[in-house]
């Protein structure tokens, strides 16, 4: 257990004393609490949960997404915080899915996967906060987050680019989201690291994250379209529900 008089897990300079530190935005996970009748149910986000929906169990609501006590100061949660917010103003409030969609038939959606680009997002922030995700995913010690294991070089290396104590590294990620609004409490929070922990997936709710440290993998060749790497803009791929749907069942086997 975590204590306030421990030392933040990001500057190990001052003490932790923040409490109900986000692993990931709140407001990426918003919309999977709360059900198509207005009622805020939420759902469990452990493994547990995964093994509750394969057979079929009531899963006990949660009403926020996961979050911990004691692993940031305030001062190092506030960086994030001013980096969600950049997020949250330039992206997540103001995307416009059905303009984008224009002539994007669900065949085009399905067989040529559109990506978007956001130019009003600036590039170096977007990418600081999905290495912040990265980041809080690997010191948090929640049960949702075990099957993170980022390796301590790379660990280092993007604690120094948000702390800006080194010059910003480009490390290519992918940024995936659904082409039309999905049903939301079927969506998840889910994190793994994969290919030798090389590669880090990062599941938000109806956003998906990749992290790439090794050299380019046949798996994420298939969706090399959407990799963001030494570009002036953040890019999203689209996926069609269909696609989407299959990827969760890849993802989680439900
Ligand atoms: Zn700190």
């Amino acid at each position: 257990m975590r204590k306030p008089t421990d030392l933040c897990l990001l500057c190990n300079t001052n003490l932790a004393s923040q409490t109900n530190s986000h692993i990931f935005p709140r407001f990426m996970g918003v919309t999977m609490l709360t059900s198509s009748n207005n009622k805020r149910e939420g759902y469990t986000t452990t493994t547990d949960f995964i093994d509750k929906l394969k057979s079929g169990n009531k899963i006990k609501p949660e009403q926020d997404t996961p979050k911990e006590d004691f692993i940031l100061c305030p001062s190092c949660e506030n960086n994030f915080e001013k980096l969600e917010t950049h997020f949250a103003n330039k992206h997540y409030k103001v995307i416009d899915k059905p303009s984008l969609l224009n002539n994007k038939t669900d065949e085009v959606l399905i067989n040529k996967m559109p990506v978007i680009v956001n130019k009003k997002m600036d590039y170096i922030i977007y990418k600081k906060l999905i290495y912040s995700m990265l980041y809080r995913a690997s010191i948090t010690s929640l049960p949702q987050f075990t099957n993170i294991h980022l390796p301590e070089n790379n660990k280092n290396s993007i604690r120094q680019i948000i702390l800006n104590e080194i010059e910003f590294i480009d490390y290519p990620t992918y940024s995936i989201i659904p082409a039309r609004d999905t049903e939301y409490t079927k969506n998840c929070i889910y994190a793994n690291s994969e290919l030798d922990n090389k590669a880090h997936l990062l599941c938000v709710n109806d956003y998906i994250f990749i992290i790439d440290f090794g050299s380019q993998s046949y798996l994420l060749k298939n969706i090399a379209r959407f990799k963001n790497h030494k570009e002036q803009y953040a890019k999203f791929g689209l996926l069609s529900d269909k696609v989407w749907d299959d990827w969760r069942k890849t993802f989680l086997g439900v």
